[in-house]
């Protein structure tokens, strides 16, 4: 497994607390950001083990926030997956072809959300691997 904390990057309150809570529950290390400012800051300087980005923010599209962590040289090669409501055939790819490693529906199942993050971590090359929405 990659070492570095998770960065996780949601405006919702409530979502942010219940995906925060669970994965330090399954002993991962989080980070949580809420603005652009924040998150360029901690995604460079924190060097993140993966990013948990929802598409949904209120100051950036989350899929031109993925364009620019994969532009930047610093942070191009962390792995980032999609966190969205938008429960929708076709988000998944807009968000894999923005750049992002996978996809995880909200909300969030409590069940799985650690198990799916874990597998993304331990994925090796990351990329190659596909949550369940
Ligand atoms: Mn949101």
């Amino acid at each position: 497994m990659t070492d570095g904390p998770i960065l996780l990057i949601e405006d919702n309150p409530l979502n942010m607390e219940l995906a925060g809570e669970i994965l330090r529950q399954a002993g991962l290390t989080v980070l949580e950001a809420v603005t652009a400012r924040e998150r360029l800051r901690l995604a460079v300087e924190a060097r993140p083990a993966l990013v948990l980005l929802d598409i949904q923010l209120p100051d950036l599209d989350g899929l031109e926030a993925v364009r620019r962590l994969r532009a930047d040289p610093r942070t191009a090669g962390i792995p980032v997956v999609a966190l969205t409501a938008q429960a929708m055939k076709g988000d998944e790819g807009a968000a894999r072809a923005a750049g992002c490693d996978g996809y995880i529906a909200k909300p969030i199942d409590t069940r799985r959300f650690a198990a799916d993050v874990l597998a993304y971590l331990q994925a090796p090359g990351g990329r190659d691997h596909v949550a369940r929405p």
